[in-house]
């Protein structure tokens, strides 16, 4: 048992997804100042936070005397060497190490413009050297896309949270159609409403993503409907970029294609996962790889000027079966490819020992798929991490210069207005000094359909508040 005790702090957070990420499991125990893990090692440790943090383990403490004695006086940086103390500690007694070193919990290129070098993520947060480095080219990158978002204009999202199955490993908040059969025109049309009221009010809009799900699970007529909907009340001009996320290619059909086209969609994506039917197959997808070669083919003819393609690495129980999949669509030449670890919540029908080869290779197959995309031209510019992910390793949005999705990196980087329309969407407003406040939208699709004029109006007033030109701010 792994047994770490919290004095004089309530860092429980950042205590359990250090322990987690050594030993998989955590528990808490709040009343006790307790965090734990079942281990077969046994470890007692106290973690201890007042006018200096100091971590050891019962019984050694002037040995941890000894190298932590600084004082930290933001709460902040509190947090954060509490979690550097425990890993390097945890690492120095179990010999593991991690390619994030001791970085959860708060997106990689936030520290990175912090810091400013990969040295400093290495030297003070244990991160691996090679990690180190994409992650500053990627906070570079993102610097230069977000410049390209007016800090005064607005970027839209909006969420379809359906899909045609479920497949195996998601995390998202979407449901399968077959749950609302009957429903879905009703909600194509209370989206419409909400596009028909806040469109107007927005005077600048940099960015519009209408994401999902999968927003191209809609009949041909009500996917029109919404699409049509955008064209007439968001104030789209010649440099507004729109993105549709068709991902599962069994539900793109050339009318679908046709009403982007008509609006000017310029960023589609079309996800295969994976370029192999079998794995496809076990995780639900329900589409083979030659449906998505054909819809890819259709959309190039159709003159879309960006193609996405997500992989998931880490699904097969074979990791090379990643770099397959990118050499495959490196041949195709789609303009962003974007690549995903294996990630699971408790929602996800398949446990991860179910689905995984163990972590073993992935990490390596990692930073092969990276350097051949690399080689061909691609650049990482947005990235992000989430608890539970496999070996604790990353997501990262690659593309062609001057091809970056810039929805995108507004919204990873909580740097920019986002005003989220439809079920279990989630807006965010930005404010000086980079605080920003959120405003979530009825996860229940039945309940977003009977309340969402008020949704949108309530929505317009979190982003109206304090704003005294009207709307002007949005
Ligand atoms: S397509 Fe995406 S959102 Fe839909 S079930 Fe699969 S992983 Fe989840």
């Amino acid at each position: 048992m792994i047994e770490v005790r919290l004095i004089g702090h309530d860092g429980f957070y950042g205590i359990s997804d250090v322990l987690r990420l050594f030993f998989g499991n955590v528990k808490e125990d709040r009343g006790e100042h307790l965090v734990f893990s079942e281990s077969e090692d046994d470890l007692r440790i106290i973690s201890e936070a007042g006018d200096r943090v100091v971590t050891y383990v019962e019984g050694e403490r002037d040995f941890w005397e000894n190298t932590l004695t600084e004082r930290f006086p933001e709460s902040i940086e509190t947090k954060r060497e509490i979690k550097r103390q425990l890993y390097f500690l945890l690492s120095k007694k179990t010999g593991k190490e991690f390619p994030w070193g001791s970085l959860t919990g708060i997106r990689p290129t936030v520290v990175a413009k912090e810091v400013g070098t990969g040295e400093k993520l290495v030297s003070d947060y244990m991160v691996r050297p090679d990690k180190a480095k994409l992650c500053i080219t990627t906070k570079d990158n993102e610097e230069k896309v977000l410049e390209l978002s007016d800090e005064d204009a607005m970027n839209v999202y909006i969420g379809v949270p359906f899909c045609p199955s479920r497949c195996a490993y998601c995390s998202f908040v979407s449901e399968e159609i077959s749950h609302h059969l009957g429903r879905l025109g009703e909600y194509a049309d209370a989206l419409k409403d909400e596009i028909a009221y806040v469109g107007p009010r927005i005077r600048k809009l940099s960015s519009l993503y209408v994401g999902g799900g999968t927003p191209t699970v809609f009949e041909d007529e009500d996917f029109r409907k919404v699409m049509m909907a955008i064209k007439d009340h968001m104030p789209i001009d010649s440099r507004t970029e729109i993105t549709v996320e068709a991902g599962r290619p069994d539900t793109i059909t050339d009318g679908k294609l046709l009403a982007m086209k008509e609006i000017g969609v310029q960023r589609i994506c079309i996800n295969p996962q994976t370029l192999c039917d079998e794995t496809l197959r076990r995780f639900n997808r329900k589409h083979t790889v030659a449906e998505f070669y054909s819809v890819f083919e259709k959309a190039r003819k159709m003159g879309f000027e960006i193609i996405n393609t997500d992989l998931i690495a880490g699904l097969d129980k074979e990791p090379e079966e990643l770099l397959r999949s990118v050499q495959g669509l490196l041949e195709l030449g789609p303009e962003n490819i974007t690549i995903h670890t294996l990630y699971k919540k408790r929602r996800a029908a398949l446990s991860r020992s179910e689905v995984l080869g163990g972590d073993d290779g992935l990490d390596e197959v990692l930073r092969k798929a990276y350097e051949m995309l690399e080689c061909k031209g691609y650049k990482p510019y947005y990235m992000y991490r989430q608890k539970d992910t496999s070996h604790g390793l990353e997501n990262v949005g690659f593309a062609l210069q001057g091809k970056e999705c810039v929805y995108n990196v507004a919204m990873m980087t909580d740097r920019r207005n986002v005003i989220a329309l439809g079920a279990g969407s989630v807006s965010k407003r930005i404010f000086d000094g980079g605080r920003f406040e959120r405003f979530s939208s009825p996860k229940d699709v039945l309940i977003y359909i009977r309340d969402h004029e008020e949704v949108a109006k309530r929505k317009v007033e979190f982003f109206e508040n304090g704003v005294e030109d009207e709307m002007s701010e949005m």
